[in-house]
């Protein structure tokens, strides 16, 4: 397989440390807020490319963190943390927020067949740790203390800048909403492992360390959660194309300076989905969820086909008429797919040469679109519907757009007709905040019935919901 390695900025042909085996680490998200389909499309295409290792023989290991600490709302270690300013916005307890869109998350996850790592670890799960992997970078004279925090110093390194497209003016802009820089840092590219004296006062979770009463830096969660579960030798690290700098860069340096060697072979990094207007993020608050697409009626594998007929490498445009033209035609696709009948007989040599063609589009460098082209493919070919249904149940292994399953069925438990008052009330709740263009309470209410257990499915007839 090839595959293009964003530390070298070359399509390489992938190797493993060890035969047969695949080690991939996955920053995970930032649970303040629900995650967007920006956030979702890096997902998304990691699922991909996890699932091709499977299906061309690997096994694989897959391990992601849960950011629940750290994230300051600046790249350059200023600003609010995250999950704080989640807390506040809810006049919730951070660990309320954290297990709230966790569980989000997952969802969503869920709907779009993203398969779930083999380790899901919360950063606040791993403080000792962190703690013991700073203590050694202080040991080794790759960290200092400074103003009661302690800082990892990058004048310590041969090379700093490992993914070579960034110099000094990225962390200028790093800091943004006029937040002052920090003076305690000796170099303006260091960056903070442990904060225990910040202006941040009211800091909701905090631990004992060496160096005080704190919390950990965002960085030094995904060198150590990497580290305790994929061992030293790492083959693949995903993340969306914004995580190569700082985050990238620094868990590099800590990584290595800790080891003593090369830690990573592979960095595979998504490209981001934009809107026409600009980049979406979290921290805009205004951004589309799956569930924002689900009540415009759109399927959220309609969503990940949308993905997958893009490659992971360039930029992806978000428009209402671009999704829903995808949906139009990913349903088109799935019920040729799904009225296949299982009816003649399996011609191994055609089946075959179906799979080669998809192979061949999956291992030069992900190309998901050739992968969906090859579906088309076995659709115009000439043997039976047996060996149709055989190629399209192998290649829906990877793709997993539930091509086999008939459209309707996903939408049909329901319980509307004679269904319970109070949860039709919601229900006519929400359609009118959403009416008003109120999302944020429409999400509340479909939250809240989601944590009784209840889930709504919004179809072009309107809303229904089905028992959990
Ligand atoms: P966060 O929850 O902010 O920590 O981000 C979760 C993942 O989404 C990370 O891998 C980010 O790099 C990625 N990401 C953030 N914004 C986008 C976007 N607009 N498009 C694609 N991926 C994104
Ligand atoms: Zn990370």
């Amino acid at each position: 397989m090839i595959l293009y390695n964003s530390l070298t900025h070359k399509r390489e042909e992938f190797y493993t440390n060890e035969p047969g085996k695949v080690k991939v680490y996955t920053c995970g998200p930032t649970v303040y807020h629900f995650a967007h389909i920006g956030n979702l499309r890096s997902y998304i295409m990691e699922d991909v490319l996890v699932r091709y290792l499977s299906y061309a023989g690997y096994d694989v290991l897959r391990v992601m963190n849960i950011t629940d600490v750290g994230h300051l709302s600046s790249d350059a270690d200023t600003g609010e943390d995250k999950m704080l300013k989640g807390a506040k916005r809810e006049h919730k307890t951070v660990m309320e927020i954290a297990d709230f869109y966790t569980k989000a998350f997952f969802e969503d996850a869920d709907k779009l067949n993203i398969k779930r790592p083999d380790v899901v670890q919360p950063a606040t799960g791993c403080i000792a740790e962190f703690i013991d992997m700073i203590d050694a970078l202080l040991e080794k004279g790759y960290a200092y203390q400074a103003g009661g925090n302690v800082y990892f110093d990058t004048s310590k390194l041969d090379k700093y800048y490992v993914f070579g497209e960034h110099d000094a003016e990225d962390l200028e802009v790093g800091v943004r909403e006029g937040v002052e820089a920090d003076e305690n840092k000796r170099n303006k590219t260091d960056f903070v492992l442990w904060f225990t004296k910040s202006k941040f006062e009211d800091q909701e979770l905090k631990w004992e360390s060496p160096w005080g009463y704190g919390y950990p830096g965002w960085h030094i969660e995904c060198s150590a959660i990497s580290l305790k579960y994929c061992g030293e030798y790492l083959d693949i690290h995903c993340g969306g194309i914004d995580n190569q700098f700082p985050h990238h860069t620094n868990e590099i340096a800590q990584s290595e300076s800790y080891l003593g060697h090369k830690w990573c072979n592979f960095w595979f990094h998504v490209l981001h989905l934009n809107t026409a207007s600009g980049k979406m993020s979290k921290s805009s608050g205004k951004f589309l969820t799956i569930s924002v697409l689900e009540e415009q009626g759109i399927d959220p594998l309609a969503y990940r086909f949308f993905c997958l007929n893009s490659h992971y490498r360039k930029n992806l445009i978000y428009s209402d008429e671009a999704v829903e033209n995808a949906a139009k035609a990913y349903k088109k696709l799935r019920v040729r797919c799904s009225a296949l009948k299982d009816e003649g007989e399996v011609d191994e040599e055609a089946l075959l040469s179906l799979k080669k063609k998809f192979a061949e589009a999956l291992d030069n460098d992900l190309n998901t679109s050739l992968a969906v082209t090859a579906v088309y493919d076995v659709l115009k070919a000439g043997c039976s519907d047996a060996t149709k249904r055989a190629a399209i149940a192998d290649l829906d292994s990877v793709l997993c757009l539930d091509l086999l399953t008939p459209y309707e069925e996903k939408d049909q438990q329901t319980e509307q007709e004679g269904g319970d008052p109070e949860i039709l009330a919601k229900i006519a709740e929400r359609a009118a905040a959403k009416k008003a263009k109120d999302y944020a309470k429409a999400d509340a209410i479909r939250a809240e019935l989601a944590a009784a257990g209840i889930t709504l499915i919004d179809t072009p007839q309107g809303t229904t919901y089905r028992r959990d």
